[in-house]
């Protein structure tokens, strides 16, 4: 299938050269001309707009940071909705605002374009291995007739329910995933101020009740001081912050959700928004005055 893809960062790389490795003719658009040519020269056609992307294609598929960049990519000037013709589809991957999803399926549906939201999980490497967890939202049918495409960037696709419902899903993620991070360096940094190895803790309490994902993924990290993205703090803070905004909006308080905003907050102002989520440990580093690596 003929496919467009905009948005070749850390997760749209690998996921592009994944469709492309199914068979997938990919017709591509990034504002960042390196990101662009490493996508070009595993067998992608570049475009010069979203819109030229769009108006070759039946189905879009967008892969940007934040609400307003999806925004920017499917209503702005050269965006998808100018060249797309009806009954074309998009699929957004991106993790934004629920409401935002909303928003742009309604003015999609008024150019006659079907939008769903599927949002992932999973990180760099669950990209290149496509083995990541999609979790999506919107009409069930069109979720259905693109779930193959789907599965050539996943393990899984889970459909949570009407639109937005893929980055609600997606917001209980993030706050799941980011509690958990700050647990871990929590104990660790504790363990290691106790004088206790935190390598040995690791391989201690990684096969109990403690064990999980998150442990496995980032405490190897925290013990070799190794903060590379990975998943940036500040990608992270905008997703507690559209789970703040939504949760307020339903009435739903999120205290455990804006403690670690916060964290992440200092670690931004202190210039490491760049670091991978797993650097909540230079975090308890400052307040503790002792790190978990060496
Ligand atoms: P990234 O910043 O590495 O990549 C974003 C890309 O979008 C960049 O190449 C940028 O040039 C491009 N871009 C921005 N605005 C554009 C526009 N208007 N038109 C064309 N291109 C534009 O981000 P990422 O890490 O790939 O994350 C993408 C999305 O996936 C985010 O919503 C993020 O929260 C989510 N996500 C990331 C991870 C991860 O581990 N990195 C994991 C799961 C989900």
């Amino acid at each position: 299938m003929k496919i467009g893809f905009i948005g070749l960062g850390i997760m749209g790389k690998p996921m592009a050269k994944n469709l492309i490795k199914a068979g997938h003719e990919l017709v591509v658009f990034d504002h960042h001309q390196e990101n662009l040519d490493n996508v070009t020269t595993a067998g992608a056609k570049a475009a010069v707009s979203a819109a030229e992307a769009a108006a070759q294609v039946p189905l879009v598929i967008t892969m940007l940071p934040n609400s307003p960049h999806v925004k920017t990519a499917v209503l702005g000037e050269k965006g998808i909705l100018e060249g797309a013709k009806p009954g074309t589809i998009l699929i957004d991957m991106s993790s934004i605002a629920p409401l935002a999803s909303q928003e742009l399926e309604k003015a999609c549906a008024a150019k006659g374009v079907k939008m769903i939201d599927a949002p992932v999980s999973g990180g760099e490497p669950k990209a290149i291995d496509g083995t990541l967890a999609i979790m999506a939202g919107g009409d069930l049918k069109v979720f259905e007739e693109v779930k193959p495409v789907l599965l050539a960037m996943g393990s899984t696709a889970v459909y949570c329910g009407a639109i937005g419902a893929g980055n609600t899903t997606k917001l209980a993620n993030q706050i799941v995933v980011g509690l958990n991070i700050a647990a871990v360096a929590e104990a660790f940094t504790l363990v290691k101020k106790a004088g206790v190895d935190p390598q040995l803790v690791f391989e201690a309490i990684r096969g109990g009740l403690a064990g999980s994902t998150v442990l496995n993924a980032k405490a190897p990290m925290m013990i070799e001081s190794n903060f590379k993205p990975g998943f940036r703090i500040d990608l992270h803070i905008k997703d507690l912050a559209n789970a703040l905004d939504t949760a307020h909006g339903v009435g739903s308080p999120l205290p455990l959700t804006a403690l670690i905003r916060e964290m992440m907050e200092t670690l931004h102002a202190d210039g490491f928004g760049q670091d991978d989520h797993s650097a909540l440990a230079r975090y308890y580093a400052k307040v503790s005055g002792t790190k978990i690596g060496k």
